[in-house]
């Protein structure tokens, strides 16, 4: 097939892109590279050992949207791209709800015009909302608890609303758990602006020295040890996903799919210190800090979905997802470069 990746240059968009040329399809990179660096399309490329069709702008702009698909002939997008903090979603609303509903209305727009029917959509457990049992199921209620998890609801329902109108559609609503890892090489990984949002980010950058301690956000949860536990995912179990879903979207009936792309097992803050402790050799402080606002105490996913239906498992452990994040971590202490 041949495949448009929105947000093809981010940490999940890159790892995909690289199983997907491995897969032996056809690869266009869409970026704006708001959140992302040039440099890591020479690293895709190396590991592909092809060049990478790479289209810069925003997908905001529908009149370039429109001209790409005009160009291009598209069998089927799978979209990363949009904004993700959920801090800076509360302080800046209206930027997220325009750029990442915008993205989605240009693609939908132009996929209609040019007779592109598959899409597979980065959704995100957080549209499970407040206070979910676990693990959770795909068919919970959706809702949110910050306005970056209502644009991820908001998506999943255009993307609803659009397969009613045009039954043609085959959409995959991939619902992500934790993505931590890297690829094994150490040359792709996460790579944050400024001070890392999420937990496994902030923890290699106290390992490799660019921050002091971890703040652990409360140790008075109902959990194993009182600190938040989550279903962190290797980011390549979690490229591997897309590959098989987006395989499924063209053999089945159904306009709308939902996967929670998840492990099923939970890991507590402290235990995930402790495992990169033991990927990277060394002790790393640490001190306890009040509750984050908004935060849950348990999240992971019964992924006996997408076992069944796609044949798909995540197969890498917690000490696979921090060997390899130190990996990176550590022959790029400073990410990637400009
Ligand atoms: N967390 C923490 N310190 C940090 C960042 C995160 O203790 O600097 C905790 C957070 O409270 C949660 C877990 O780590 O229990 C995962 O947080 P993250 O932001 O990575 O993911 P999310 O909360 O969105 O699932």
């Amino acid at each position: 097939m041949r495949v448009l990746v929105s947000g093809g240059a981010g940490f999940i968009g890159s790892h995909t892109v690289v199983q997907l040329v491995a897969a032996g399809h056809d690869v266009v990179v869409v970026d704006s590279f708001a959140n992302s660096k040039r440099s890591v399309v020479a690293r895709i490329e190396a590991l592909t050992g092809r060049p990478v069709e790479l289209h810069a702008f925003d997908l905001t702009d529908r009149d370039k949207t429109e001209r790409l698909f005009g160009e291009e002939a598209l069998d089927a997008v799978i979209h990363f791209a949009g904004y993700k903090a959920v801090g800076e979603s509360v302080e800046r609303p209206v930027d997220y709800y325009e750029n990442n509903l915008g993205t989605t209305f240009s693609l939908l727009r132009a996929m209609s015009r040019h007779g592109v029917s598959t899409m597979v959509f980065s959704s995100s457990a957080t549209v499970y909302g407040a206070d979910p049992p676990v693990p959770m199921q795909e068919d919970l209620p959706t809702s949110a608890t910050n306005p970056y998890g209502w644009t991820k609801v908001m998506q999943e329902q255009i993307f609803r609303d659009a397969a009613v109108a045009d039954p043609s559609l085959r959409i995959a609503l991939l619902r992500y758990f934790n993505p931590v890892g890297a690829h094994p090489s150490g040359t792709m990984g996460e790579d944050p602006s400024g001070i890392p949002n999420n937990l496994m980010p902030f923890i290699a950058q106290v390992a490799v020295g660019r921050r002091e301690r971890l703040g652990v956000f409360g140790n008075d949860y109902p959990t194993v040890d009182g600190t938040g536990v989550r279903d962190y995912i290797h980011v390549e179990d979690l490229a591997a996903g897309h590959i098989a879903a987006l395989h499924r979207l063209t053999q089945t009936d159904e306009p709308v799919s939902v996967w929670n792309l998840g492990t099923g097992q939970g890991t507590s803050v402290l235990e995930l210190l402790h495992a990169f402790e033991r990927a990277c050799g060394h002790e790393l402080p640490y001190e306890v800090l009040p509750r984050r606002a908004g935060d849950i105490a348990e999240s992971y996913a019964d992924p006996s979905r997408a076992h069944a239906e796609l044949g798909w498992r995540a197969v890498k452990t917690i000490d696979d997802m921090c060997r390899d994040t130190w990996r990176w971590q550590s022959q790029n202490p400073e990410g990637y470069p400009e």
